[in-house]
């Protein structure tokens, strides 16, 4: 390669690196997996050692992570936090440590002494202590200004908020990992999965995205850990090794791994190294190599730093694990919030200490990127708690029986129309009632911006599935005592109370049952806006996509999916259904209720009224927090009938709904308010 080879393919290398910094330092959501970016980086590397005029200082090999966001307050480290050297083979860790006796002047048959810690694949804190008291909490961000999530950090396991006796009091740094265990990722992912957010892509990014929330009642919810393992600023002497380090760290009352060893020389060391190579996947959390470092303090402050790394130590890598399988057949699996995502089965094949039958194929792009057809050799990789993937495709062992696939156009689950919006790599489900998005469409219905449903939990939602009283929303609304008594820990009272907690969302103002139907895009407030600006659901569901794209704030991609959603005849279905059980009440839109006394209440008025209008008076029902429509059914709950009143009076009376005068009515409603 020569020089102007060697400056385009670094330039283009640097972008590509920054890109993916920015990805995984700021959005939390990697693009491609660290291995492949370690690649990038070490290509990097290499060209600007073989290049040294091409090296400048705004090179990500130079810096260390990303600026911090503007979200947090910025906080400068005492003493900068820096990343490490790595370490890919056995013999780049021989190297190291021949390089380090070279620079130390010591003999190449001289043991050095080392200490072996796990690399926690989580992410680097400092923590500065002023008189014992935890006083500031930041992410390392650039290495010298991180972010300050003090707040968030003050909920995480393992690090104490007052340091225990024999702790500085003046202003100390202690550093360590913040990281989650697999079973709490994948309980956050589950939850992310079924509010409809995106998941998390491993542990080390759910870890980053819940420390750098701005509500710290998140991260609480969320229980990160916390492993300690260095110093930044320390006041005094320091303690005269790694080891002992270690033990201090303890003493002051922070939890450090178990697993740490001192090593007498690289080639114990590289025990360590081919020791957990197996033994990590045994741990509950990832880690993605082992951190040599050299355990003298005073050989440490010979050796010193280069740019963004101590020369002290180094972190060896493990590469992901890969292997090769054939893939028999590919299934679409259609998520909570109706994701279609296309998996690969495959013959058994072990990678990572696990036996593998499936791989993630990520999105329809992706098989045509890579050209997969059912009966095609693989390989496939796994890394810490990572969903398989397929990394690339054999072609060399194809033979003529591989069969091409195509993304299926319907819902394998339930048939409806799949769509998959401009700009998007997922094609979704648009079926209102499909049973795989069964369970959180129910759990968003009853949600509290929703049509807030008191007493419908997911366990109760599970069960109303399995026994198959519930195939849509529609369908909570006509459920009987008995049906509810047969669920565990129902008991007569609580299954009235549900009942009712049900009926009363009939009168919910149509913007939440708008926004409890889960159209994507469809926020409480894009809600709201609709319906103010169309009047109702039932004009909004005929609405042709100009109306819909006219309303303020409503873009193309909103009123394409609203579009979509009202085309589906699944979903007129169960509008229908919706309607005929008293939800959706016809009528202009109101105000949002202002009241509750007439919660619950559904009211129909006919014949000619006196005092008011019929639209002011379904108006002020609504108002008041009840629902008013125009015909009669099992749900009316009050018939107002003024003069002339002719067949909806009749069919009052055929069901014994009570009928009232307007002046009954007027009254009641006057006696109602002032009870409040
Ligand atoms: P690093 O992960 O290679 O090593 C340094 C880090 O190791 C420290 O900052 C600390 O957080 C951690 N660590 C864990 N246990 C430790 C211990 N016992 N002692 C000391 N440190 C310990 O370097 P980095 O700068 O933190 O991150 C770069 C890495 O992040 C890359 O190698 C890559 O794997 C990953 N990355 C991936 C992407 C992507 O798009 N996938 C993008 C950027 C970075």
């Amino acid at each position: 390669m020569n020089l102007d080879e060697a400056r385009t393919r670094t330039e283009a290398l640097r972008r590509q690196i920054e890109q993916h910094n920015h990805a995984y330092y700021v959005l939390d959501q990697p693009a491609v997996s660290d291995s492949t970016y370690d690649a990038l980086m070490r290509e990097l590397q290499d060209l600007e050692a073989e290049f040294l005029e091409l090296v400048t200082p705004e090179s990500p090999t130079q810096r260390v992570g990303a600026a911090p966001s503007d979200a947090f307050v910025p906080h400068t480290h005492r003493v900068a936090m820096l990343s490490l050297a790595n370490a890919f083979s056995p013999d780049e860790l021989r190297e190291w440590d021949a390089r380090l006796k070279r620079l130390l002047g010591l003999d190449a048959d001289q043991p050095l002494q080392y200490v072996a810690e796990l690399k926690i694949d989580g992410l680097a804190v400092s923590l500065t202590y002023r008189e014992g008291r935890l006083a500031v909490g930041a992410t390392r961000g650039d290495g010298s200004v991180g972010e300050d999530v003090t707040p968030n950090l003050k909920t995480v396991r393992g690090m104490p908020l007052r340091l225990r006796d024999g702790a500085p009091a003046a202003e100390a740094e202690v550093r360590g990992e913040v990281f989650l265990t697999h079973s709490e990722f994948q309980r956050i992912n589950q939850e992310r999965e079924e509010q409809g957010e995106a998941t998390y892509a491993n542990p080390r990014n759910s870890a980053a995205g819940s420390l750098r929330q701005l509500d710290s009642g998140k991260t609480a919810h969320r229980r990160l850990q916390y492993f300690a393992y260095g110093v930044g600023a320390l006041p005094g002497t320091p303690p005269a090794s790694q080891w002992e380090l270690l033990e201090t760290l303890r003493e002051w009352g922070f939890r450090t791994n178990p697993n740490s060893r001192v090593c007498a020389g690289i080639d114990a060391v590289l025990d360590v190294v081919r020791e957990w190579e197996t033994q990590r996947h045994t741990l509950d959390y990832d880690t993605d190599g082992i951190v040599v470092k050299v355990n003298s303090r005073a050989l440490q402050d010979e050796l010193g730093q280069v740019s963004r790394s101590p020369r002290w130590a180094i972190a060896f890598k493990y590469p992901a694990e890969q292997a090769r399988t054939v893939v028999r057949e590919i299934r679409v699996q259609v998520g909570r919030t109706g994701a279609l995502t296309p998996v690969a089965i495959m013959d058994p094949v072990e990678v990572g200490g696990v036996v593998v039958t499936r791989a993630t194929l990520h999105n329809e792009d992706e098989i045509r990127r890579k050209d997969l057809r059912v009966g095609d050799t693989v390989v496939i990789q796994r890394a810490g708690e990572v969903i398989p993937e397929v990394v690339e495709v054999v072609t060399d062992v194809r033979n003529g029986e591989a069969q091409e696939w195509t993304f299926p156009a319907a819902c394998p689950v339930c048939g409806a129309a799949v769509e998959r919006a401009e700009g998007e790599a997922v094609a979704r489900c648009v079926g209102l009632a499909c049973p795989a998005q069964l369970a959180a469409r129910l759990r968003h219905w009853g949600s509290r911006d929703a049509m807030d449903v008191e007493g419908l939990g997911p366990a109760q939602i599970e069960q109303l599935l399995a026994r198959q009283y519930v195939r849509d929303p529609a369908d909570l609304y006509t459920l009987t005592t008995d049906q509810l008594l047969t669920l565990e820990r129902m008991a007569e009272k609580s299954a009235q109370n549900l009942l009712d907690a049900i009926a009363a969302t009939r009168s919910r103002h149509p913007a939440r049952v708008l926004f409890g139907l889960g159209i994507r895009h469809v926020g409480v407030s894009v809600a709201r806006v609709l319906i103010q600006s169309l009047g109702n659901l039932d004009r909004l569901a005929e609405a042709e996509l100009d109306a819909l794209s006219a309303v303020q704030g409503v873009g193309p991609q909103i009123a394409d999916s609203l579009h979509r959603f009202f085309r589906q005849p699944e979903n007129q279905e169960v509008l229908r259904k919706l309607r005929e059980a008293g939800v959706l009440a016809e009528g202009p839109a109101e105000p949002e209720a202002r009241s509750t006394v007439l919660a619950g209440k559904n009211f129909v008025f006919t014949g000619t009224l006196t005092r008011m209008a019929r639209s002011d008076a379904e108006a002020l029902v609504r108002e008041l927090g009840g629902a008013a429509s125009s015909s009669v059914t099992r749900s009316t709950t009050h018939v107002v009938a003024g003069d002339k009143a002719g067949s909806k009076r009749d069919k009052a009376e055929k069901l014994g709904i009570p009928i009232m005068t307007e002046d009954e009515f007027l009254a009641w409603v006057e006696k109602e308010q002032s009870v409040v």
